[in-house]
């Protein structure tokens, strides 16, 4: 079988690789459509640790077409997708239920062969059946989806709710589907690109703004500004420092500001400790996607969170390592590699 392989920082190839063999508790999984997420490129920089050679592919759906023994509940033919963090159920974070923060966390597609292949061998532990009659593609949003569920779910918001989304990628906007879908009733876009601007309003954004354009926390936060005096949420969906040193600022006092875009290891932000007390600001990180992805796939499956525009083209293996080591082209929202693509 094809696979898009890892072979160590900086070197990502198409390889001929032998087709695995379900073992107990495992489902040979024929991959029909594997998402390429900015960790796939950071894992090829080598600026998130890894363990090559391995198979990239975090984001993926398939048919079951081998199950191993042991795999009570899943038969051959069944439309599964992955939920590629793998926690050890032993260690004290697992113990307290703080699962995404497991000591032991492994994933497929980082430490052990993903999604970018015509198979994928997935631990019955880590799948979740999806609808035979879903959409081709969509069974790829339900990762990135859950991860932006459990944000949402820090951040509490509650009917009436005013919220800040900073970063219009694929986060940001599925984001902005969950928090109105949460009951906010204001949901402001703050990113750069006009196509992604106005995807936004038509998925649910009241408003968008271009921070090139005017100043986004004079124009969210001012007195004839579009929240004055702040967000109840701002949720930061862009990873980089000039968003999370704005989040703070765009929230209301009492506010809650929520980081889920990944900022480089080691870049600092330049945050006033006296405002986050004086105005009793709640500062939360999100990291992955703890007992999310059920509901990710549920809500992908009833059409509710809408993924279809997010696409933004699809190739096969043999264009994937080109696409994965390189920056997005603009406005370019989400790339999904379909193995049986001919390429
Ligand atoms: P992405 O496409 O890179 O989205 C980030 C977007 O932010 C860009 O598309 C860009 O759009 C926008 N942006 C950049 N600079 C900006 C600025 N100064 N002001 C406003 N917007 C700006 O990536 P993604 O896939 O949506 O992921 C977003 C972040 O979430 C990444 O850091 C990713 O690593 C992280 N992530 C976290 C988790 C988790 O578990 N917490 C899970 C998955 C992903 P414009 O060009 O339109 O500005
Ligand atoms: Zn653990």
């Amino acid at each position: 079988m094809k696979a898009v392989r890892l072979e160590s920082v900086g070197n990502l190839f198409l390889c001929e690789v032998e087709k695995p063999v379900p073992g107990p508790g495992e489902l040979l999984v024929r991959i029909e459509v594997c998402g390429i997420c900015g960790t796939d490129r950071h894992l090829f920089l080598g600026e998130f640790p890894s363990k090559p050679p391995v198979t990239l592919g975090h984001e993926f759906s398939g048919f079951v077409e081998a199950v191993g023994p042991e795999t009570p509940g899943f038969s051959v033919g069944m439309r599964v997708t992955g939920d590629p963090n793998i926690v050890c159920g032993r260690c004290v974070q697992c113990q307290r239920g703080r699962i995404n923060l497991c000591e032991n966390l492994r994933a497929i597609g980082i430490h052990r062969d993903g999604g970018f292949a015509d198979y994928v061998v997935l631990p019955i532990r880590q799948a979740i059946e999806l609808p035979v009659d879903l959409e081709p593609g969509h069974g790829a949003f339900c990762e990135p989806l859950a991860c932006c569920l459990h944000g949402v779910d820090m951040a509490e918001i509650k009917a009436g709710s005013s919220v800040v989304v900073l970063g219009g990628g694929v986060i940001g906007l599925l984001v902005v589907q969950l928090a109105r879908l949460a009951g906010a009733t204001s949901v402001v876009l703050v990113t750069r690109h006009e196509g992604k601007r106005q995807l936004a309003e038509t998925l649910g954004a009241t408003a968008s703004i271009d921070p090139n354009a005017r100043d986004p926390i004079e124009a969210i936060t001012a007195r004839d500004g579009l929240l004055p005096g702040g967000a109840d949420v701002v949720i930061e969906c862009a990873g980089v420092a000039e968003t999370v040193r704005q989040s703070t600022l765009m929230a209301r006092s009492g506010g809650t500001v929520v980081v889920l875009g990944v900022m480089p290891r080691g870049e600092k932000v330049e945050i006033e400790p006296f405002d986050i007390l004086f105005r009793e600001l709640k500062i939360l990180g999100s990291f992955i996607n703890p007992f999310t992805q059920r509901r990710a796939a549920d809500l992908i499956a009833s059409g509710v969170i809408k993924v279809e525009p997010l696409i933004s083209r699809r190739i096969g293996l043999k264009e994937a390592p080109e696409a994965i080591s390189h920056p997005p082209r603009p406005g370019e929202i989400k790339v999904l590699v379909v193995p049986c693509l001919p390429s």
